[in-house]
């Protein structure tokens, strides 16, 4: 029997390491035998990049539920990615703990505001978010952008306002945040994976 390096992975993650498994005498071809009944094998099975750091380590996500509107989906299990060309399925801690991030009752999953002297954070819509988002960049571009510098020399900048963007995204969506902020004039920009 063929064994792909996915399914050899999802053996090994069942019970024992490879080395135990070769060590005992079990073929990849009799233990895949034994997987039917494995926990994930049920499971929705979904790609994603790990949200912490810049390294981007690929990520396989099982979740129970069928879509069906009376069953709630939830995530039970989640590993590296066996064939990510970043990780080769490996995680650090931080991305092994990923499944109680995603659970965390303290976990953000929509936008808040602290309006100005207030204590509190209300909840508000993404529309909003983006409209206020925006606003207010504008208001403080209009009023801080230099064009020249003290000695008449073109500077074409926006001292005042910084940009955080995400470590994980793709190279095109950071070509296009990068293009946006520095078209912008903003000089401050980094990534969330330095903070
Ligand atoms: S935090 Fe760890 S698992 Fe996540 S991308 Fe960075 S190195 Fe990979």
């Amino acid at each position: 029997m063929q064994v792909t390096r996915r399914q050899f992975f999802k053996v090994c993650g069942g019970a024992l390491g490879s080395s135990s498994l070769a060590m005992l005498g079990f073929s990849p071809s009799e233990a895949l035998a034994e997987v039917r009944e494995f926990k994930l094998a049920r499971t929705t099975e979904t790609r994603n990049t790990c949200p912490y750091c810049s390294v981007g380590c690929g990520l396989l996500m099982h979740s129970l539920g069928d879509k069906a509107k009376n069953a709630k989906g939830t995530i039970i299990h989640i590993e590296g990615d066996p064939d990510h060309p970043v990780n080769r399925g490996t995680l650090c801690p931080k991305g092994a703990g990923l499944l109680d991030f995603v659970h965390s009752p303290d976990r953000l999953k929509y936008p808040e505001v602290r309006e100005p002297g207030t204590r509190e954070w209300k909840r508000i819509s993404w529309d909003e978010a983006f409209s206020r988002i925006a606003k207010l960049m504008k208001d403080d571009r209009d009023k801080n952008f230099e064009a020249k510098n003290k000695d008449g020399a073109t500077v074409n900048r926006w001292l005042t306002t910084g940009f955080l963007a995400a470590s994980a995204s793709s190279n095109e969506s950071g070509y296009l945040t990068h293009k946006v902020v520095r078209s912008l004039g903003m000089l401050a920009f980094d990534n969330q994976a330095r903070v």
